[in-house]
């Protein structure tokens, strides 16, 4: 039988942190509650920056990077515990909470870096760790997404230089970071499993530019990042030659668990949206929570989020660990309650009735927000697909 870490929640660090969102990161975004009101949004510009200046405090009090080993500097803490904090962002309810503002999002430690070697951690983890540099993530293409193994960057080795080709799109903080994390192909011939390789590349690096922002319907703004040539080291490398794939799959799991967290969180958070306006709003002489139809909205959504924590729970207990079921749950929770976010916020939407699609209602953006989730880290399909062939089914 396989043994799973400890799953036990560390419950101090939990109550530290949600008091450091309310007494801190609850007054910044107060500030910007007209502009939340009238837009639906805080300008991105300002996002940026108060998310930096918050995530420095996070940092500095070892939240920021508590997920990562006691060894690199972390507080080690397990995936049920980190799990948890996640959703007590997604709870607050604060968008300058989530996205790199407390925790981090694509821009900060991943428990994936331990493969950095000595000079890379004192270089860009220790700093990234601190919150003083940033980082971005680069593996999508134009031609491929899902299907990530068909990438067309390529990486040549001349002497002890590489030279990086290619374009990578939707990078998220692309256009911010002071390095980029990209996955390119450096042995073609090699099986599939063995072809691409890792490399950090500092922004600013000649060749390397910002071809073109998304906007989306959500917060999220990724970018293009375009190769020309880009020339790097030897030493650029992240881990061995032909490795990229073990190093991008480490950690993934305990990454989609948090995902999955944060959406049940922020459906929390709706629910209780959805329970104070039905008992606040009167229609024929009567609070609408009166009236069965409402009650389902908020019977519906309880349901499939203690459904969403049950799993939680069951993913947290394994998601340090890399056999099928770990992987499996871990997909599931995140493909779970990501799918759930949006039929919760669709539902909170209804139940605020035309108020609910004004951006003064306050519910509407939470809808707008959850619509990537189920595309990132893993679509819902895709994640079907793996599903299906960790639990033995034939795929291809
Ligand atoms: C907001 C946002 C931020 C992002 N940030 C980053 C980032 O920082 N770094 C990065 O590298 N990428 C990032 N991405 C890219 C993201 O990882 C890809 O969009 C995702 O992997 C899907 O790839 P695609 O867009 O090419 O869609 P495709 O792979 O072309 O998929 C199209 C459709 O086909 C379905 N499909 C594909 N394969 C299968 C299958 N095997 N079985 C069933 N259905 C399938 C998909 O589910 C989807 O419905 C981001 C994307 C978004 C939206």
């Amino acid at each position: 039988m396989t043994h799973y870490a400890d799953r036990e929640i560390n419950v101090d660090f939990i109550d530290a942190l949600t008091t450091f969102i309310e007494r801190v990161v609850r007054p910044v975004e107060t500030r910007y509650a007209a502009e939340l009101s009238t837009t639906g949004t805080i300008d991105p510009t300002a996002q940026l920056s108060e998310r930096r200046a918050l995530r420095r405090q996070s940092a500095e009090l070892g939240y920021y990077s508590a997920h990562m080993p006691a060894e690199l500097g972390g507080f080690g803490l397990n995936a049920a515990t980190i799990a948890a904090a996640y959703r007590a962002i997604g709870r607050s309810g604060l968008l300058l909470a989530d996205r790199g503002g407390v925790l981090p999002n694509v821009e900060g430690p991943y428990l994936s870096m331990a493969a950095f070697n000595d000079a890379q951690r004192e270089q860009y983890l220790s700093p990234l760790m601190r919150a003083e540099i940033e980082g971005c993530f680069a593996l999508t293409e134009p031609d491929s997404g899902s299907d990530a193994g068909n990438m067309r960057t390529k990486a040549t080795l001349e002497q002890d230089t590489w030279t990086i080709s290619g374009t990578k799109r939707f990078i998220t903080h692309g256009a911010h970071a002071d390095f980029v994390q990209v996955i390119a192909v450096t042995d073609p011939d090699a099986a599939p499993s063995q072809r691409h390789s890792a490399f950090i590349v500092d922004s600013g690096t000649p060749g390397l530019s910002v071809g073109g922002t998304y906007g989306t319907l959500g917060e999220d703004h990724p970018v293009d990042l375009v190769f020309e040539d880009v020339r790097v080291p030897t030493s650029a490398m992240i881990g061995e030659r032909g490795r990229a794939l073990p190093y991008m799959l480490s950690g993934i799991g305990r990454a989609r668990l948090n995902i999955g967290a944060l959406a049940i969180g922020k459906a929390e958070y709706l629910l209780s949206r959805m329970t104070d306006y039905a008992g606040e709003r009167e229609a024929f002489g009567r609070p609408i929570s009166k009236f069965q139809y409402v009650q389902q909205f908020i019977v519906d959504s309880s349901i499939e989020i203690e459904a969403g924590l049950g799993l939680m729970d069951r993913a947290a207990e394994c998601a340090e660990s890399d056999d099928h079921t770990a992987r499996r749950l871990t997909a599931s929770v995140k493909l779970y309650a990501t799918e759930m976010l949006s039929r919760v916020a669709d539902r909170a939407i209804q139940l605020h009735g035309g108020m609910g699609v004004t951006h003064e209602g306050g519910v509407e953006r939470y809808y707008r927000d959850a619509r990537a989730m189920r595309v990132y880290e893993g679509s819902t399909e895709l994640l079907k697909w793996n599903i299906a062939r960790w639990l033995g089914l034939k795929t291809d």
